[in-house]
């Protein structure tokens, strides 16, 4: 399960600090170093860490006193509220345009689950908001990609719009955002090519498409198993593309949650939703409280 190292260690740092009813200067610093660590064997960048551990020792020697709470029980309550703001704080919606459909481009490097969320989100919008999604198959050069979005819209029993692997992906995406007027589709989701790395062929087709359709959302898919990594790709995605909003995929496996807990604060840009599995049904909005409550146990 994602988190589980990270999770042990603040859960036990923690413990040393929840029933002490005086909580000195010393205590404070035992215990964000504790976390410092922490933080770090999870793989959150290093600079996050460090900023974070300032705000937490800030605010937790000159902490508020709250009456009902024991001063071990402020210092947690700290360390939770700043997770959770590192993370992004609220969750924040999905975009619904003023005039339909509601564009969204979903990219990302070839892997990631680009095209499984791309499924995923349109089962999710279609089951909790009562949408009616048109699927669009971009990645021109994997005809493999293609069938893999279509089997998709046959599991899902939805439509997906291709023009196989000739057509020019803008072209694609325009007369499908065309199709999704004339037949009602309140949402397009533009499953685009993936690549093994970031590379300047793929981000200018990308931008392309962006100048062409205007998304009311781009979503970058990262797999959170990979760390570090995916926050660099997540940085050079949105320098490219001046992103929404980021996927995290793959959190039902043993991520060490660094980059959960670092994308937010490296891109300005929140997460918006999580894989939790394969199935088409796995994936949930992104709560950044809950993610931090989890954490802290
Ligand atoms: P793409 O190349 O980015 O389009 O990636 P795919 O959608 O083909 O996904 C790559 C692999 O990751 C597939 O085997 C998916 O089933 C798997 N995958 C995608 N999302 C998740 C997730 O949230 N959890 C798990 N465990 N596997 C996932």
């Amino acid at each position: 399960m994602a988190f589980e190292g990270l999770a042990d260690r603040l859960q036990s740092t923690i413990k040393k600090i929840t029933g002490k009813g005086k909580v000195s200067e010393q205590d404070v610093k035992e215990m964000t170093r504790e976390v410092r660590l922490a933080l770090l064997e999870a793989d959150v960048n290093f600079k996050v860490v460090k900023d974070l551990i300032k705000r937490i020792k800030e605010r937790a020697i000159g902490q508020e006193v709250m009456e009902s709470l024991t001063p071990g029980q402020q210092v947690i309550k700290v360390v939770k509220e700043e997770l959770t703001e590192l993370m992004g704080g609220e969750n924040s919606k999905i975009a619904v345009a003023d005039r339909a459909p509601t564009v969204v481009m979903m990219v990302g490097l070839q892997g990631a689950g680009k095209t499984t969320t791309t499924g995923k989100l349109a089962n999710l919008l279609r089951k909790k908001h009562n949408r009616s999604p048109l699927l669009v198959a971009c990645d021109v050069y994997r005809p493999a990609a293609i069938k893999q979005l279509e089997t998709l819209g046959e599991q899902l029993t939805m439509p997906v719009f291709s023009m196989g692997t000739e057509a020019n992906p803008v072209d694609i995406a325009t007369k499908a955002i065309e199709k999704a007027r004339e037949e009602h589709h309140d949402y397009v989701i533009i499953d685009t090519a993936g690549r093994l790395h970031v590379d300047n062929e793929l981000m200018d087709e990308l931008q392309e498409i962006k100048a062409n359709v205007k998304p009311d959302e781009i979503f970058l898919v990262v797999d959170s198993m990979t760390g570090q990594d995916a926050v660099n790709v997540a940085e050079s995605f949105n320098e490219q593309l001046d992103l929404s909003g980021v996927v995290l995929t793959k959190l039902d496996g043993d991520t060490r949650g660094g980059a959960a807990l670092s994308i937010k604060a490296v891109t300005d840009k929140p997460i918006k939703f999580a894989g939790m599995g394969e199935k088409l049904d796995q994936l949930e909005a992104f709560h950044p409280e809950r993610m931090a409550s989890r954490i802290l146990g």
